[in-house]
This record gives C-alpha cells, sequence and structure tokens, in this order.
C-alpha cells in the first residue's frame, strides 16, 4: 500500500555542498504491517518518515500510498514524534478531540471519539487534565490517543518513546502491539534502538548512513503478543548487531577521525544501547 520508488532526497545546503541524505532507496510497506527502520543517527530515517508523511518532497523518485502521490499530508496518515507535541492549554480531552473539531465533527460526537481512544491507552482518569500534570509517558500516550482519534490508515511514529526511561518504553510497547493487534493499522516506525525495533515489528529494515540506504531486512517470525524472553527475538538482535557494526564503526570514524581506532577502541554495544544520540 505504500510503495517507495527508487527515493533520492538532498538537502540544499547554504554556502555548502548539497547533502544526499537519502539514495536511491526502495521499499514496499503492505497493508496491517508494523514496520521498523532502524539506523544510527543521520542515517536518513526521519527523511524518509517525513517525505512519507508528506511533509517533505523528494524530486527524485516517487512515494505513492494506494497509489497516490504523497506529495503532501493527508487524513490517512498521521504522525507520532518524539516530543509529543500537545497544546499545553488544553486538557487531555480536548488535545485529543483537537483533529476531529477542526474536521468539524459535533462537540458531543468528538468527544465520546476521543474518550474511546482516551480509555484505549489508559489515561481514562486523566481526560481532564493538562499537559504539564502528566508523566513523560502519559503524554505520549494522549499523543498517540490524539493520533487514532484521526483514525488514519497509516501511524507514522518518529523516535516515540526516545525520550521515556526503560520501564515506561516497555510498558509502551506492550501497549501499542496491542492497538495495532486491534486496529490492524499500518505503523512505519522509527527507532535506533534494536531491541524494541525487533520488539515490535512484523519487519525491520536497517539502514546504513551517508548516504542513507536501505541496507538489509529482517524479518521478525516471533508470536504475538511478543514476549521479550522469546530466542526468536534474542536471535535476531544479534544478527541486526552485526548488520549495523560497520555503520557505527562509520560513525565514530567520522566523529573521531584518525585518532579512531577499532582495535584499540572497540565498538562495545548491547542492544539496548542507542546507536547514536536522539532524533
Ligand atoms: P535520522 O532521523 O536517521 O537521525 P535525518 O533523516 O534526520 O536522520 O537526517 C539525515 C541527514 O540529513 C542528516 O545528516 C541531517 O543532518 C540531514 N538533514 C536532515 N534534514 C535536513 C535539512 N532540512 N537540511 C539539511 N540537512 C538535513
Ligand atoms: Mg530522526
Amino acid at each position: 500500500m505504500i510503495d517507495i520508488n527508487q527515493v533520492t532526497k538532498t538537502f540544499q545546503q547554504r554556502g555548502r555542498e548539497n547533502y544526499k541524505a537519502l539514495d536511491d532507496v526502495s521499499l514496499t510497506i503492505k497493508e496491517g504491517e508494523f514496520l521498523s527502520l532502524l539506523g544510527p543517527s543521520g542515517c536518513g530515517k526521519s527523511t524518509l518518515l517525513n517525505l512519507v508523511a508528506g511533509l517533505e518532497q523528494a524530486k527524485q523518485g516517487t512515494i505513492q500510498i494506494h497509489g497516490t502521490p504523497a506529495r503532501t499530508p493527508g487524513p490517512d496518515r498521521v504522525v507520532v514524534f518524539q516530543e509529543h507535541a500537545l497544546f499545553p492549554w488544553l486538557s487531555v480531552l480536548d488535545n485529543v478531540a483537537f483533529g476531529l473539531k477542526q474536521r468539524g465533527v459535533p462537540r458531543k460526537e468528538r468527544e465520546a471519539l476521543a474518550m474511546e481512544q482516551i480509555k484505549a491507552v489508559h489515561l481514562g482518569k486523566f481526560a481532564d487534565r493538562y499537559p504539564h500534570e502528566l508523566s513523560g509517558g502519559m503524554k505520549q500516550r494522549a499523543a498517540i490517543a490524539r493520533a487514532l482519534a484521526m483514525d488514519p490508515q497509516i501511524l507514522l511514529m518518529d523516535e516515540p518513546f526516545a525520550a521515556l526511561d526503560e520501564q515506561t518504553r516497555l510498558i509502551l510497547h506492550k501497549d501499542l502491539e496491542e492497538i495495532w493487534m486491534r486496529t490492524g493499522k499500518t505503523i512505519l516506525f522509527v527507532t535506533h534502538n534494536i531491541r524494541e525495533a525487533v520488539t515490535l515489528s512484523d519487519r525491520v529494515l536497517v539502514m546504513s548512513t551517508r548516504p542513507g540506504k536501505i541496507k538489509k531486512e529482517f524479518l521478525v517470525q516471533a508470536a504475538r503478543p511478543r514476549d521479550k524472553a522469546d530466542s526468536i527475538l534474542m536471535h535476531l538482535e544479534n544478527q541486526i548487531m552485526e548488520a549495523l557494526a560497520d555503520e557505527l564503526e562509520k560513525v565514530v570514524k567520522e566523529e573521531m577521525g584518525d585518532e579512531y581506532s577499532l582495535k584499540t577502541n572497540p565498538v562495545h554495544h548491547s542492544a539496548t544501547d542507542s546507536l547514536g544520540g536522539g532524533i
């Protein structure tokens, strides 16, 4: 349903050479699939997600959703970012109902629809609270409820849990999996966390950097709901780590220049490690 065909994205940089963030990327995302883009910081994950969202445009290549070019944002896609971006002056209920209000849905109806989604993310008791009264995890739940209230076919999630502590993140993984299984939405999920990608996805695409390309594809054929002790998941994590080792080395080398030598500075990493900084 999402067809990305030979997309190359170049950013113009003032006073510097143009920067090729994505180079000849092609992939198809099936309807109802949970697909993750995984790779070190700067490899073009957000750029690819923003292209699918219609927030960026590529001069080369095409992106189609059900055969329609994704040149501008549309009601079939909603993005959830790392920063929750809730309106601080609105309650959870009004935040979640906001998009429906924009669409002209009458108050009673939009509040009922919003409450349904708020309950689905276990925030029922907090509907009248304001964002500053919520924890980080609760804010992200509210952001997910707001996205779901619009009933898009596609959820685009850009490192939505990257700023959360490990416990909260694990709970939100369970919740998101439950939402995905119940609603059958297509989810494009961006992360630099190997375990997160493996735990949540049907398929993980590992990206390489400079320029951004799809390097390798991994199918996650583990039973749902996922069990973090599943040996299939652990085995995949190791395989992905190996696929990423060269990429991490590339990033570190670029940052440290000649001072870097793999022999004297082995790159230690575990599956829960970040592959570089935030966004
Ligand atoms: P990721 O999400 O994987 O960390 P991004 O897609 O944000 O990576 O960025 C990929 C590369 O493109 C980075 O090197 C980044 O600096 C560059 N880039 C992203 N957006 C712009 C922009 N608007 N102008 C110039 N360069 C950009
Ligand atoms: Mg990013």
